[in-house]
């Protein structure tokens, strides 16, 4: 006889953990399977972004960020810290610390709010029955859902012949243990995971040689501010090879013998340790039988309507096996959207309106259409910049690398797109979603108060400059 839940949902991520709890918050009778094992061999929550992800990568970006300041920077304030050192296994050690908060924190919700979870791997059968395959045990247990929410998020993309190893040729998971820092870090793609990854190890001494495959650097950001990322990247020594593909990979004597090709011809880099972050791809390894009545699409994601409901009936997906941007933040609200849909609400998402952020230093951040894409759409448009060099905030603190870009429309001024390289970007960018979900205009922003001295003065000035108008910037 199965247990009966009015949802049951598979993966305990971002998009999972939190579908559960709002949908027992709903007042729904909801079990959550998960299959990850932590540190302590018990069920860890949270997915990839709390174990291996977004987490522990910020971690080890604030703590390399630190040591990098103090290094460089905190004598022109007048601070002579003396030698400085880094302890890799202690600030390995904290980087768990945070995630078993977190993780723990989720396991604590969980109970709070009476979501009963399985340890173990699920698997959708027809008529929304889930077989779970108990992680401590060879048994089984039969579960039965009114609904089914599938969030299994994804894995990394291997490319043919270069295997991960786990300890020389290795992925994200493997790049957040380096017990010491590599002499040599080659990466494959300058995407975020190598731009992040890359910073933590170059600001820790690593040389890092980041190989990417396309001609231009970060496309998917505007080009006026992938261009400053660029230059300023390459200040900081990391050296970023464009149109450069790489072959193959060999592990030989402890180190990673790498064959390139670029548009001089083929040549070998040796390293001791190379990431491969070239994207990631939808996981639904054993998660539906063949007559689940859940359909995959070309790329092998669930496929979903706008609503996130799959192809069998009060069946829904969410997160990164599904279509749409590969973040934390998109595949929770999915998991939101999809609780109060079962629970009778209206919901939705603005895809339009997510944004992103890249946590290099500076940060890089964005929310909406680029200027490439509105060229490209023929919408007509306005733009207005502002850099931070002039804000007071900027200076004081001695980060004032970067700009903050806004496009609006030339005709209603509504904002199409903001682009920000800079310190605190991934915050500053909040008030241009909440302006741009609420169809603000750049006039709105130029006659809000923005406090003084702050970074976000910036976008003041930004929005201010569309309308030529800016203060503290020749317009
Ligand atoms: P996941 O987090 O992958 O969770 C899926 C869960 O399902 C896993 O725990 C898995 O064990 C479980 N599962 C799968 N199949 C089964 C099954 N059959 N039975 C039981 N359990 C199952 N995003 C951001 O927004 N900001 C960031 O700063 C950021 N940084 C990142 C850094 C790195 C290094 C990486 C790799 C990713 C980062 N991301 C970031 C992306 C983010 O981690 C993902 O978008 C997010 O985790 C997706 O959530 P999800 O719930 O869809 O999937
Ligand atoms: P990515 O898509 O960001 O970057 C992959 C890069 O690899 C691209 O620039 C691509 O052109 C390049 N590439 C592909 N094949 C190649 C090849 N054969 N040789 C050389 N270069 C090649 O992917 P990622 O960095 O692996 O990250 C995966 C996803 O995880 C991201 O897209 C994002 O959704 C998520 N993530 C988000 C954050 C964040 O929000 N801050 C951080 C890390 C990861």
């Amino acid at each position: 006889m199965s247990e009966q839940f009015d949802v049951i949902v598979i993966g305990g991520g971002p998009g999972g953990y939190v579908a559960a709890i709002r949908a027992a918050q709903l007042g729904l009778n909801t079990a959550c399977v998960e299959k990850w094992v932590g540190r302590d061999g018990k069920m860890a929550l949270g997915g990839t972004c709390l174990n291996v992800g977004c987490i522990p990568s910020k971690a080890l970006l604030d703590s390399s960020k630190h040591y990098a300041h103090l290094k460089h920077e905190f004598a022109d304030h007048g601070i002579d810290a003396g030698e400085v050192s880094m302890d890799i296994p202690r600030m390995l050690a904290r980087k768990d610390s945070v995630v078993g908060k977190l993780t723990g924190g989720v396991a604590g919700l969980f109970k709070a709010n009476k979501v009963k979870s399985f340890h173990g791997t699920g698997r959708l059968l027809a008529g929304r029955e889930v077989d779970v395959s108990l992680t401590d045990s060879d048994e089984k247990v039969s579960l039965q859902g009114k609904h089914v929410i599938l969030a299994s998020g994804s894995v990394p993309i291997a490319l043919p012949g270069i295997e991960f190893d786990g300890e020389y040729i290795v992925d994200n998971v493997g790049a957040l243990e380096f017990e010491e820092v590599p002499e040599k870090l080659g990466v494959i793609g300058a995407g975020v995971i190598g731009l992040e990854l890359g910073s933590v190890w170059s600001r820790l001494g690593s040389e890092v040689v980041l190989l990417e495959a396309l001609p231009d650097f970060l496309p998917a950001a505007d080009a006026d501010i992938s261009k400053q990322a660029a230059r300023e990247f390459k200040k900081q020594r990391l050296d970023i090879r464009l149109g450069t593909r790489v072959k193959s990979a060999e592990v030989r004597k402890k180190q990673v013998h790498v064959t390139v090709e670029d548009e001089s011809g083929e040549s070998e880099l040796v390293f001791d340790r190379l990431l491969v972050c070239v994207g990631r791809k939808a996981f639904t390894g054993n998660l539906l039988s063949d007559d689940s009545g859940v359909e995959l699409t070309e790329k092998g994601q669930i496929q979903v309507d706008e609503k996130s409901h799959t192809t069998a009936e009060n069946v829904w997906a969410v997160g990164d096996c599904v279509r749409g941007p590969m973040l934390a933040h998109k595949a929770s609200e999915e998991g939101i959207a999809v609780a109060e849909l079962i629970a009778g609400k209206s919901a939705h998402i603005h895809f339009d309106t997510v944004p992103w952020v890249v946590y290099t230093d500076p940060e890089i951040a964005w929310v909406g259409r680029t200027q490439q894409q509105l060229e490209e759409e023929g919408i007509a448009f306005r733009s207005g910049s502002f850099a931070f060099a002039a804000t007071g905030r900027g200076l004081a603190l001695g980060h004032a690398t970067g700009m903050v870009k806004m496009l609006a429309d030339e005709e209603t001024d509504e904002i199409l797109g903001v682009h920000i390289m800079g310190p605190s970007a991934s915050e500053l960018i909040s008030e241009c979603v909440v302006a741009m979900e609420f169809k603000a205009s750049s006039e709105d922003i130029a006659r809000i108060v923005h406090a003084h001295p702050t970074l976000a003065e910036a976008v003041h000035e930004a929005a201010l400059n569309v309308g030529g108008r800016a203060i503290h910037r020749v317009n």
